[in-house]
């Protein structure tokens, strides 16, 4: 009944289209077999929290809301540990607060948490010292230990993201309604961090938060609404067989919904009209969004707008501008001028990080803090002249020490690169350069 429901519903259309990016499995049986199981398990999230999500959503392309959607490039199983998640939780936490501060309104929370497993990768192998490999393409396909056996793509793969999505969310849920979230505990970490001399030119603007929040204190506001929060998973929906298998009717509204996550996006790679991934993600009822680089044309976000949002839903779709520094106040003007224009309800996030990776000299994939800056505030220059609204920043970020992206006032060095390089796909920022960015980009809302 239920996959018949489905097949009506149009989840199975994508099979007629080209789907890119997807790995070879050797062994369409064993495929089969988990994709079933999957049709069975519990839904991760649910409809109705997807559909708080896209009220949200509508709100941040109305300017009433800022959207903070923040993690790892690639979730890794062996570190969805309690420590690596509460750091990640709490740095997402710290930099909502200090944006909401700029922004003057509430930051809606996304982590691309608890399902950020597959990668989308710009060659199927890799070659070192004279052996070439498939390519590693996250762990809900394969392993990136350099072996053969590790990189052979194995559909058990599937199961575990499930479980270990699972994992993450029980723990996202405890953290942020079990007293971990308070707002005042959230706010004295951030004094602690700009208490620290080497971070004082962040001193004011935690003054004027701190100022605000002993007013609302006095003022008698409502400390216990603000003990706990909401914090949205999302992942780019990037692996077909294991999205659909995670899709259910929902009962209130007898719609398709991808419960693997509550917003899902499709990738720079894999978000041509006539491919598989939007015309799957046109079959479901989730807020999405798709993610536009350099090359895209206004037309190209119009299609897709028309395509995925027909009936021009408030918060149904987000466009996530990854231009590059250098390009986006050249590239970013036309896209959203034809949205404008055309009178299509988009919520507009920038990405700053996929468009500025490089790499560094001694060979580490890197970004630099000031070029991602530079970046945000291309994004709110463009938006500005257009009349138009930024609606929220999407990064790449780690609550963990490590020195994968270059700059901040720790001023990571290409040397520096090395002493903690741990991403297996793209460089993240760290606890502390994601804060100084909140800061900072606190300070271009505020202007
Ligand atoms: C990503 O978000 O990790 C990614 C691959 O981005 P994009 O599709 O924008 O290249
Ligand atoms: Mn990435």
């Amino acid at each position: 009944m239920t996959e018949a429901a489905l097949a009506a519903a149009g989840a199975d259309s994508y099979l007629q289209f080209e789907a890119k990016q997807q790995p070879a499995w050797p062994d369409q049986d064993a495929l089969a077999r988990t994709t079933e199981r999957l049709r069975q398990v519990p839904p991760l999230v649910f409809a109705g929290e997807a559909d708080v999500l896209r009220d949200h959503l509508a709100a941040a392309g109305r300017g009433e809301a800022f959207v903070l959607q923040g993690g790892d490039c690639a979730e890794i199983f062996a570190e969805a540990t309690a420590d690596r998640i509460r750091n990640k939780i709490k740095t997402i936490l710290q930099m909502a607060v200090i944006l909401t501060y700029g922004a003057s309104t509430p930051v809606i929370k996304i982590g691309r948490m608890a399902g950020q497993y597959a990668k989308p990768r710009s060659a199927d192998t890799e070659t070192r010292d004279g052996v070439t490999l498939p390519t590693y393409r996250g762990d809900i396909v394969n392993s990136s230990a350099f072996t053969e056996e590790a990189r052979i793509p194995n559909p058990e793969r599937l199961m575990d993201a499930y479980h270990v999505s699972a994992s993450t969310l029980n723990l996202i849920r405890a953290f942020t309604h079990g007293g971990f979230a308070d707002l005042r505990r959230v706010h004295a970490w951030n004094k602690g961090f700009a208490a620290n001399p080497a971070y004082a030119r962040y001193e004011k603007v935690a003054a004027q938060i701190d100022r605000a929040v002993r007013f609302m204190g006095a003022a008698g506001g409502d400390f216990d609404a603000l003990k706990t929060v909401d914090l949205f998973a999302s992942h780019e929906a990037l692996l077909l067989d294991y999205e659909r298998a995670l899709t259910r009717i929902d009962s209130r509204t007898g719609l398709p919904y991808d419960c693997s996550g509550h917003f899902l996006w499709i990738g720079e790679r894999t978000r041509e009209l006539d491919g598989a991934h939007v015309e799957f993600m046109s079959k479901i009822a989730n807020p999405i969004g798709v993610k536009l680089g350099p090359t895209a044309t206004g037309a190209d976000a119009v299609a897709l707008a028309e395509r995925l949002n027909p009936d021009n839903v408030p918060g149904r779709l987000t466009f996530v501008a990854r231009m590059g520094a250098d390009k986006v106040r050249d590239a970013l003007p036309p896209l959203v001028e034809a949205v404008r224009d055309a009178g299509l309800a988009v919520t507009w996030l920038t990405d700053p990080m996929h468009g500025n990776t490089f790499t560094s000299e001694s060979g580490y994939k890197t970004r630099r803090f000031d070029t991602i800056l530079d970046e945000v505030t291309g994004f709110f220059e463009v938006h500005r002249a257009a009349g138009t609204i930024p609606g929220g920043m999407h990064v790449e970020l780690t609550g963990d020490d490590v020195t994968e992206v270059m700059g901040g006032t720790e001023d990571i060095d290409d040397e520096g690169l090395a002493r903690r390089y741990e991403t297996k796909v793209d460089p993240r920022l760290n606890h502390q350069q994601s804060l100084e960015l909140a800061f900072q980009v606190s300070e271009l809302l505020s202007a």
